[in-house]
């Protein structure tokens, strides 16, 4: 019984399903999104946060390609912070607390506006495979089948999902729903590589239970910075979140009862996210700390919930309360929903093409914590990519390709598709070579124009960049043309060498000038002068970098052929053999972040190479 065909079906409501959902609407396909539940669209499942160090470089390039996250988070912010505020602006980490009902509606409001898109409630068993191997669509349970060109599937933690607290074990892709057995059974008949990872959440807090008292506040920043450049202004009300910490007795408590918990018993042996540890993991991992910080995170403004950041566990119920009932504040505190731990199936991500494309059935893109990442912005980083090349492929428009050298999302799908995970994969700014080019404040500049040839971003969105743009361009110019000498910037009231050499207005903004400075010349507005600044301070160092990238593109997009592997140069030791034959990367680029691999190794490799397509 066929009862639907779409351009694109998209499985999944989580934040890599939405955003692939949107984005392939947004470039002009008929697409269906199934998910198991309607109401549990955009839904938060961890904390309540979105961004942070390297992650809000994720969510301002979503918003560069028009995506929905960091819109959705400005409207539901109620602490906004930059992250890492005393370091230069290349590491800011924009960071959002928001009231989760306030962005799960979010992003139901604005999947509902999308035109082309129609949401589906309903489980996919099986993806209907045509006899050349490619997709043609998707069985639900109950029989219905909707025919597509392309498929994106962001199944997150659903794949074999299994929740463990204690000793306690049931089915499910997180607490009250459902895994997803069909795919999970045909996933592996169909050959896909296969692993396991786990990740947990902790207790959520009552409110009123709490003694806030003699708890210090951590409020947000006095002037949120928007998530988003098509915010104007933040008008949900702040609230702060308090900070309190684990110690010795709460340590005891997680050492005494460790043979209970699943992810330290030997129930869970997957790999979790290491930065982001169980407090099981911590007080093991760092036994010589005595105190680990919680940070009590309201889960809304109406909220009678709170997150206690920081003490995720899989122990059972009755210890989870005791630990928690050692920690100062929460002395008489009670447990709405004990934590749990999660563990899921992940594909391989080295079985799918830069494109997010599986090898292995055409048509199927995959994205987020399916593909082994963890967080909501590595998975809506990807569900964007994969929306737009699913929509590009059953438009006939060529991939939109992401790069190391572009953006975060190239570096996280390059790590992926070349490298492979062995634990949760989240993203890091040092993660990028290219770091000082790749910043938050500039992921409209870097992606905006290269998302709008693809068709996947709104003209008033195409506008309003183009408008920034011009407005950066000309207060550069100005910068530039205003050139003084040492002396008469010192009559300005600028502490400037006394060398004789004459400066412009963009060089000494280079050097520090004081923005309210720069800003009585310019007459620019906050955004305008934080971009022409940022842009200044890095000139030279993006400059150095843009060729290094260039040389290293050269070098690194050098294919090695496939006869290679059958025949590796004896001069390689046996452990860098091993690790190419496990990977077998694409490139010298994709060999070059090889774990293991020597830049001896490298070399030796990078010369069989030349030799061999010399005909050597
Ligand atoms: P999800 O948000 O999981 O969404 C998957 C969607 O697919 C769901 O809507 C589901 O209903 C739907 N679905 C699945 N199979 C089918 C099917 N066959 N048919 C129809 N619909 C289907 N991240 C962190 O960064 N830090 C943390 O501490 C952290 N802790 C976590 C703790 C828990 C318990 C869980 C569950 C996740 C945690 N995460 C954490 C991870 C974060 O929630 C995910 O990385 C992110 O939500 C993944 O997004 P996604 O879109 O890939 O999948």
């Amino acid at each position: 019984m066929t009862s639907g065909k779409y351009d694109v079906i998209v499985i999944g409501g989580g934040h890599a399903g939405c955003e692939a959902a949107a984005a392939a609407a947004r470039c002009g396909a008929r697409v269906g999104l199934v998910t198991h539940r309607l109401d549990t669209i955009g839904t938060l499942s961890c904390n309540p946060a979105i961004g942070g160090i390297g992650k809000g470089h994720i969510v301002r390039e979503i918003d560069a390609l028009d995506g929905l996250m960091a819109v959705a988070a400005d409207r539901a912010g109620i602490h906004f912070k930059v992250l890492n505020r005393r370091k230069g602006p290349a590491v800011h980490g924009p960071r959002v607390q928001v009231d989760r009902s306030l962005y799960r509606g979010a992003i139901q409001n604005l999947l509902s506006a999308q035109q082309g898109l129609t949401l589906i409630k309903g489980e996919v068993d099986t993806l209907r495979i045509g006899t050349d191997g490619r997709l043609t669509g998707v069985a639900l349970v109950g029989g219905t089948v909707l025919g597509a060109g392309a498929v994106v599937l962001t199944a997150g933690t659903f794949l074999r999902g299994m929740l463990h607290t204690g000793e306690l074990s049931t089915a499910g892709g997180r607490m009250g729903e459902t895994a997803a057995t069909g795919l999970s059974r045909q996933f592996a008949e169909l050959g896909f590589p296969l692993g396991r990872l786990k990740t947990g959440t902790p207790p959520r807090i009552e409110r009123n239970s709490i003694d806030w008292d003699h708890l210090a506040a951590d409020w947000g920043d006095a002037c949120p910075e928007p998530m988003s450049v098509l915010t104007g202004s933040i008008d949900t009300p702040q609230v702060a979140c308090r900070v309190t910490a684990t110690n010795e007795r709460t340590h005891d408590v997680v050492r005494a009862s460790m043979h209970l918990s699943a992810i330290r018993n030997g129930q869970i042996t997957s790999a979790g996210p290491r930065y982001c540890p169980s407090i099981e993991d911590k007080v093991t991992r760092f036994a010589d700390r005595s105190a680990h910080q919680i940070f009590l995170e309201p889960e809304g403004l109406d909220s009678s919930v709170i997150y206690p950041n920081g003490i995720s566990t899989s122990l059972p119920i009755a210890i989870q309360e005791q630990l928690v009932h050692t920690i100062k504040g929460l002395e008489n505190a009670r447990i709405g929903q004990p934590g749990y731990a999660v563990e899921y199936d992940f594909v391989d991500p080295r079985s799918l093409h830069p494109t997010l494309e599986s090898k292995l059935v055409g048509g199927l893109f995959l994205a987020g914590q399916i593909n082994g990442t963890t967080g909501y912005e590595e998975a809506a980083g990807q569900g964007i990519l994969a929306g737009i090349n699913a929509a590009g492929m059953s438009g006939g428009r060529s991939p939109l390709s992401l790069t190391r050298a572009n953006s975060y999302i190239g570096v996280m799908v390059d790590d992926l598709t070349s490298l492979g995970v062995t634990e949760p994969y989240r993203m890091f700014t040092s993660r990028s070579e290219f770091r000082l080019s790749l910043r938050a404040d500039n992921a409209c500049a870097r992606l905006t124009e290269l998302a709008a040839r693809h068709g996947a971003v709104t003209q008033q969105r195409l506008d309003s960049h183009l408008c920034f743009s011009q407005r950066v361009r000309e207060a550069k110019r100005i910068g530039h043309a205003y050139v003084r000498s040492p002396n008469e910037w010192r009559l300005q009231g600028l502490d400037v060498r006394d060398d004789g050499r004459r400066r412009s207005l963009v060089e000494v903004m280079a050097g520090g000038a004081p923005m309210a400075f720069a800003r009585r010349i310019l007459g620019v507005d906050e955004k305008v002068l934080c971009a022409v600044a940022n842009d200044a301070l890095y000139a030279r160092a993006v400059e150095g970098q843009a060729r290094e990238a260039m040389s290293i593109a050269r070098e690194h997009q050098t294919a090695i052929p496939a006869a290679m592997f059958d025949n590796l140069p004896i001069a390689l030791s046996a452990n860098a053999r091993r690790v190419l034959l496990a990977h077998r990367p694409r490139s010298i680029g994709a060999a070059s972040r090889l774990e293991g691999l020597t830049p001896a190794s490298l070399g030796v490799l990078a010369q069989a190479v030349a030799a061999s397509a010399a005909g050597f």
